[in-house]
């Protein structure tokens, strides 16, 4: 059936239509066989969606995390309305260019931090990230090291589903039935202040950089190309590194001529109250890589912000031979563009800083609860770490999926979770009185969940 057909169908019929359709077309990602309820997304105004029933939600995950300025700004609509108009499609490959592409590399340049002035386009957060692992290879390659083949990551990072991209991250799901598919691949421990009991009782930081340290003299420091990382690992629960973590393991990578990628596909653009996370920890990573944020969401796109160091060496002689049929897509460019203005136009990093502070505190109170161990907070980038135990620290027998479902449909608020942890990434336009809205329903909410994990009526 076309979707057309299905659009014509009145009400209720009509959700029974699409969510038959959905079951039997759609493979979604991460949705368990079993699970045979839908609910389908209409239409969004703000910070609220709204499904195909009528009922309206607080979109607390800003989708996944890319939704900066709010669902249903006419601005984003008009600038890529006027760029289809005129020309809705390029590509950059050779001598190509188009104005678009020019000017948002222009505008990053600007934004990002001192030295990140050159820009690689691409489409998503993986292939920003296959990128930046393909670069520092390179430039290694280019600079006469082709030995430096090793890429340094982190257990329990995120960095998205490609081949290179999905064997750097270290969550063991994602291996299943592939494994870590590249080779030189090492994953260290991330900083986890929380889960500190972990580290042998020793400084996490210090705990950290003697294994990192160890592991380049294993390895041996002329044969690791990169070390990526999050700065604050999202998909990893909003976990927040101590201060002194970045500007250490930053400074140990130099000493060696190892690069940094850091993976800001979700901490670009305003999460973290910064532009970049970057700024946060004040370190100057290679190579940054960014999507989600950049258009909001409304398109797909992402940018790879990388020295001058990085760029002329992987550009030199015949040039770098890769790139994707949408990079610098004119259209992708144009809203960009637009949602850079709102963003700085509406204040919204100064937004995250002073609503997620007031989150923060709203949701303090969490912790007195049984299975709340600890909430975590940086800009408007939140984690709600439950438990079982409040001393061993071990998570819910359940994960945190019922509770998520909980909030969705007892109190209209969407979110996600990993196994530990309850994400919360709301739009960056969230005023005061949604975020009370979402205290009040995380706190109703999480009032009811019994340590294994069930959530009382
Ligand atoms: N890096 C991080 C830190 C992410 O959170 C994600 C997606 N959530 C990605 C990379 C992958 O991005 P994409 O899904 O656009 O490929």
């Amino acid at each position: 059936m076309s979707t057309s057909s299905v659009a014509r169908i009145p009400g209720s019929d009509r959700t029974a239509r699409w969510v038959r359709a959905d079951r039997d077309r759609l493979i979604h990602p991460n949705l368990p066989s079993g699970l045979t309820e839908r609910t389908v997304m209409v239409e969004g105004q703000g910070c609220y969606v709204r499904d195909s029933s009528g009922r309206r939600y607080l979109d607390a995950a800003a989708v996944l995390g890319m939704m900066q300025v709010g669902h249903g700004r006419g601005e984003i609509v008009q600038a890529a309305a006027a760029q289809l108009g005129t020309l809705e499609c390029f590509h950059l490959w050779e001598s190509m260019s188009n104005d678009k592409a020019i000017e948002l590399a222009v505008r990053l340049g600007d934004l990002a931090p001192t030295g990140l002035d050159r820009v690689f386009f691409t489409s998503g957060g993986a292939e920003g990230n296959e990128i930046a692992l393909r670069m520092a290879r390179f430039f290694h390659h280019r600079r006469g090291e082709p030995e430096r083949t090793w890429i340094l990551s982190r257990k329990t990072a995120y960095h998205g589903i490609a081949y290179g991209a999905g064997s750097v991250s270290g969550l063991p799901v994602y291996h299943e039935g592939f494994g870590p598919s590249l080779p030189h691949v090492h994953h260290l421990t991330a900083p986890d202040p929380y889960q500190g009991v972990g580290y042998e009782g020793e400084d996490v930081t210090e705990f950290c950089l003697r294994e990192l340290r160890e592991t380049i003299e294993r390895i041996g420091p002329d044969r690791i190309a990169a070390m990526i990382g999050e700065p604050v690992m999202s998909v990893g629960g909003a976990v927040v590194p101590p201060p002194d973590y970045w500007p250490r393991v930053a400074e140990l990578l130099d000493a060696h001529g190892i690069l940094l990628i850091f993976d800001e596909v979700v901490t670009a653009y305003g999460r973290t109250g910064h532009w970049f996370a970057a700024e946060h920890f004040g370190v100057r990573p290679d190579l940054l890589v960014t999507a989600k944020g950049i258009t909001s969401g409304y398109v797909p796109h992402g940018a790879v912000l990388v020295t001058e160091e990085v760029a002329s060496a992987v550009t030199a002689a015949n040039g770098f031979p890769i790139g994707f049929t949408y990079t610098g897509h004119p259209t992708a460019c144009a809203v960009a563009l637009a949602n850079l203005d709102l963003i700085e136009r509406e204040k919204l990093l100064d937004n995250a800083t002073a609503t997620g502070g007031h989150l923060a505190d709203r949701l303090a109170a969490l912790s007195e609860l049984p299975v709340v161990g600890e909430v975590r907070q940086i800009g408007l980038m939140l984690g709600v770490e439950l438990v079982a135990d409040k001393t061993t620290r071990t998570q819910l027998p359940t994960g945190t999926a019922p509770v998520a479902q909980a909030l969705r449909e007892d109190a209209g608020i969407i979110l996600r979770g990993n196994p530990r942890s309850l994400l919360i990434n709301p739009p960056l336009v969230l005023n005061r009185a949604e975020a009370d809205e979402l205290a009040d329903g995380l706190h109703a909410v999480l009032a009811r969940v019994d340590p294994d994990g069930r959530v009382r009526p």
